[in-house]
C-alpha cells in the first residue's frame, strides 16, 4: 500500500511536505481537521497552515490543501512550491519513524 499519510496516534496524522522537506502534523477529530480516513488518497479539511522556522527560513509559511493524495500549495507559501499542486510523497514507515514523542 502506498501510504501518503501516517497515523501517529488516535488524534494525530502526519505527512511529508515536499515544499518544506519536513513533516507536518495534523490533529484530527474534535475541533481538529477532518480526514477522509484514507491513507493512500487522504483529504484533509480545512487547509493546513504552518508558520515559523521552515526549511531554513526563520519566517517560513506553508499553506496547503491536502486533497485525494495531492497537496495544493497556496500562493502565500514561502517555499519554491508555492502555487503548485504535487503528489504527496509516500511516507516511509520504516525510515522516518523517529520522534513521535509529543503532541503539538
Ligand atoms: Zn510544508
Amino acid at each position: 500500500m502506498s501510504a501518503r499519510i501516517k497515523i501517529v496516534n488516535a488524534t494525530h496524522l502526519r505527512f511529508d511536505c515536499p515544499g518544506c522537506n519536513d513533516i507536518h502534523m495534523v490533529r484530527t477529530g474534535g475541533n481538529g481537521w477532518t480526514w477522509n480516513g484514507s491513507v493512500d488518497a487522504p483529504t484533509l479539511e480545512p487547509s493546513v497552515l504552518v508558520q515559523g522556522p521552515l526549511n531554513g527560513d526563520p519566517d517560513g509559511r506553508c499553506h496547503s490543501f491536502v486533497r485525494a493524495g495531492r497537496i495544493e500549495f497556496l500562493s502565500d507559501c514561502t517555499h519554491a512550491l508555492a502555487g503548485t499542486t504535487v503528489d504527496l510523497p509516500e511516507v516511509d514507515a520504516a525510515g522516518m519513524a523517529d520522534d513521535d514523542g509529543g503532541d503539538q
